[in-house]
Parts: structure tokens; sequence; C-alpha cells
């Protein structure tokens, strides 16, 4: 819930948040001074002219709504803020004054638009995986040691304090594609070919940024595609390399 809402007109939106603890009592964060709240002109309902205690809710990526305690909501339409920036603009105000991270933060539960990175691998790898179940594809020395060499890099282990919030995985999952376009490059054959289709496939993920993941009580499912994705190229890289191709 933002407290206040307030809009520079030149791109810089200052919000005071309340912050509901689990189970718990509201808390204000941060208390804004006389001088900031002078220069940021609140944003009020244009119904009721209130300023404060106004609910910011929408999907990810997808205009967001003020509604006010009276009852009225609408889109607000700020200079050089797009609708669509404006709930990122809020919850990055919210994670910034409070130090909560994005996992704490809560927004419509509801809103899941998954990216679809794992469609974009299902073709190379069904091919694959076709063709080591038939035999027609057996991993040679050279493929079981970049295969093996890659799978390590591919693991999603960040540290603990990369695990624990979706700033620290992102980065994880940056190292991960990092290394997959690095033995993309390097792998011949039709090893490499594999490799360089997943790694065209999750070009998307590898632009993905903070403010595409969307806060909730999940994991933003813009990096749970890419760890599936991963996963299912993990799955056809260990069959190759072990020879168990019976999956
Ligand atoms: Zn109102």
């Amino acid at each position: 819930m933002t407290r206040r809402l307030g809009y520079d007109g030149a791109g810089i939106l200052h919000v005071v948040i309340r912050h509901h603890v689990p189970h718990g009592t509201p808390f204000d964060l941060p208390r804004p001074s006389p001088e900031t709240v002078k220069r940021f002109p609140a944003v009020c309902c244009p119904e009721c002219r209130r300023d404060g205690d106004l609910t910011a809710a929408g999907r990810w990526g997808e205009p967001a709504q003020l509604i006010c305690p009276c009852g009225y909501s609408w889109t607000p339409h700020l200079p050089r803020l797009t609708p669509q920036a404006l709930l990122r603009e809020v919850v990055r105000q919210a994670l910034g004054a409070g130090g909560l991270t994005y996992r704490e933060a809560r927004t419509d539960p509801d809103a899941a638009a998954a990216t679809p990175r794992q469609e974009a691998v299902r073709a190379p790898l069904t091919t694959a995986a076709r063709a080591l179940n038939r035999g027609t594809w057996v991993f040679d020395g050279y493929e079981r040691a970049v295969a093996t060499d890659l799978l390590t890099r591919l693991r999603p282990d960040g540290t603990e304090t990369e695990a624990a919030s979706s700033d620290g995985r992102l980065r994880t999952l940056h190292r991960r594609l990092d290394a997959l376009a690095e033995y993309a490059a390097m792998a011949t054959g039709p090893l490499g070919e594999l490799l360089e289709a997943c790694s065209t496939a999750l070009l998307p993920a590898r632009g993905l940024t903070a403010d595409d993941l969307e806060p909730g009580p999940d994991d933003p499912p813009a990096l749970s595609d890419a760890d599936l994705a991963l996963g299912a190229l993990a799955t056809v890289l260990r069959a190759g390399s072990t020879g168990e191709v019976d999956y």
C-alpha cells in the first residue's frame, strides 16, 4: 500500500509506503522530510482529492491502478512515467526505502505472466533426446568431456546469500547462461549445434533484469521458466554423457 505518492513531472516518483508485516500492524517507511513533500506534489484521487492510503495494484508490466479508500480507482497518466512502469517504480521505492527484498514485496498473486523459455528449447531438446534414445547419436569422448564440464557450470548453486533473493538468483542465472553461450561457441558437431540452439532460445533470459522479476510469494515466473529450460538441457546432457538414455 502506498501511504502517499508524489511525482515531480520529470520522471521521479516519490512514494511513502505503508508496509504490512504478516499478521501484524502496518508501519510506514520512510518518513518524508517536509522539503521532499514540497518538491513532489502528491498524486491524488480525482474523485475526493485524497493523497494518502492509496493502494497501487496491477499485473507486473501492465498499467497499474491506484485505489483510493473512497472506492475510486484510476490509472494515473503521469508525464514521463508510463502506467506500465508505475508499479515497478512503487515497488522499487519500497525496496529501496525499507531494505526489503523482492521476495517480501507483495503484489497481485494471480499475476503470472510466464515467459515461455521452456517451450523455446523444447524442439532442439526433443530432437536430441530422440536421437540419444534411438542410439543414432552416441556421445564420443569429446562430447562427454564437454557435457560433463558444462553440467557443473549449469548447476543452479549460487552462494547462500544469492539463493535467498531474486536479485541473487538472477546473478546465478546469468552466470549459467554465460557458461552455456561460452560452450555453444566452443563446441563443434551435433553437440555444438544443440548448445547453440538452446543458447539462442534462451537469449531473452540473458536480457532479464531485476525489473522483469515480478515480486510475490512464489518464484518470479521469468526465473523459474529459465531454470526449467536449463534443467531440461541438463537432463539431456546428463543422459548423453552417462549413456543412460532411458529417461
Ligand atoms: Zn478518493
